[in-house]
């Protein structure tokens, strides 16, 4: 197995490891550890070059350190990428190999499953290094994330709606879900049982019907629901779902949903605010998945009750968004990106301080 080190700069260390044997190619991206040992899941792609690889493991680790400060998980970013594909390259070996690389960082770095690995990946991982959550919860671990990131993601429409029509209640609130999967479905019956008025849509014709049986919501074809009227817009398919095409397209007040990367581009959180219509970051409004992961590294290990309490806080956090980006006039997206520099900025200067008092 080799391993080597590349020099990155802002990020805290950045490895590839290289073993013949298993046929592992990976990299793991620490970006900051100042909030605590660097979470983020295990990613599997077939990327066309270790330079694609490496853009996407440097983003995603950035990502991650923002998305945990701004939750206060007590955790900092990180990320790794195996460059293969996981429907014809994935074996014990493999992923044997990967729990060495990790547990060659000494805890540094601590995986999860991610877009092409699962949960019986992350067991074999397991095996090879103590530093991997999210297992089931008959293994002492946090288990399935999704049910997590939909009540997050609800108690941030819930925050949402307030913001804009200034009363929190849901009742008689339209809300278009696209997608209806693992965040999906569980977010619509939050929605339900709230009192929205639900139209759902999947590419998946089934699991759309499924949902608005469960949920007594309706159902509109996957190419009409980012154009249907409503007050809530909640994106829980896929990423990049605002872009210059659909913008324009838009009937609602508040885009708030758990995808990932909702914006193609940054500046498309401008032209929201142009057009004022509210954005949840998704960073934000999605933690509640990895903010149920952070309760196992509490003391006492994972607490069933302690995860909802800080997974419904999501609430609060989106509020204070808000109100930075009121203060600041800025898009929400940079509101969030500038709460998480200044939480973080704050740490590094409290252990720096901490330092300098211990050398006196
Ligand atoms: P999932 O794969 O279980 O569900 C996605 C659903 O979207 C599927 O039912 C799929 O058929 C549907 N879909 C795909 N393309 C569509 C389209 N064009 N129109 C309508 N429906 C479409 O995924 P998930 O775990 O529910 O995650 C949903 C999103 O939330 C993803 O972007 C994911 O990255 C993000 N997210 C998930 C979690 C989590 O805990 N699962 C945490 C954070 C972020």
């Amino acid at each position: 197995m080799k391993i080597t080190r590349i020099q990155q700069a802002h990020y805290e260390q950045v490895v590839t490891c290289e073993d013949p044997e298993s046929g592992l190619k990976a990299i793991i991206a620490v970006h900051d550890t100042t909030l605590g040992p660097a979470l983020g899941g295990l990613r599997m792609w077939p990327y066309a070059s270790w330079d694609d690889a490496l853009f996407d493991v440097l983003r995603l680790s950035k990502g991650m350190t923002y998305k945990s400060a701004v939750a206060e998980t007590g955790l900092g970013g990180g990320k790794s990428v195996i460059l293969g594909n996981p429907k014809t390259q994935k074996s014990e070996k493999l992923f044997l190999a990967m729990g060495k690389f990790i547990d060659s960082l000494g805890g540094a770095y601590i995986t999860a499953e991610d877009v092409g690995t699962s949960p019986d990946d992350m067991q074999v991982v397991r095996r090879a290094t103590r530093y991997v959550s999210g297992l089931p919860r008959e293994m002492g671990s946090s288990g399935d994330p999704s049910p997590w990131t939909a009540l997050g993601c609800f108690r941030g429409i819930v925050a949402s709606v307030e913001e804009v029509f200034g009363s929190p209640d849901l009742k008689g609130r339209t809300v278009a879900l696209q997608g209806c999967g693992h965040v999906g479905k569980y977010l619509a019956e939050h929605l339900a049982k709230a009192g929205a008025r639900l139209v759902l849509a999947d590419i998946s014709a089934d699991r759309a019907a499924e949902v608005a049986k469960a949920t007594g919501g309706s159902v509109v074809d996957a190419s009409e629901i980012l154009s249907t009227p409503c007050d809530v817009l909640a994106p829980c398919a896929l990423g990049a779902v605002i872009n210059d095409e659909t913008l324009p397209r838009l009937k609602t007040r508040i885009v708030a949903g758990a995808a990932n990367n909702i914006l193609l581009r940054e500046e498309h959180g401008a032209r929201l605010k142009a057009a004022g219509i509210l954005l949840a970051p998704d960073y934000v409004i999605n933690a509640g998945g990895i903010i149920n992961v952070s309760i196992e590294f509490e003391k006492g290990g994972y607490d069933e009750a302690r995860s909802r309490a800080k997974v419904e806080n999501i609430y609060h956090a989106l509020k204070k968004v808000y109100a930075t980006s009121k203060a600041h006039n800025l898009p929400t997206n940079e509101a969030a990106n500038h709460l998480a520099q200044e939480i973080l900025a704050k740490a590094r200067a409290a252990k720096q301080g901490k330092a300098a008092a211990g050398s006196r």
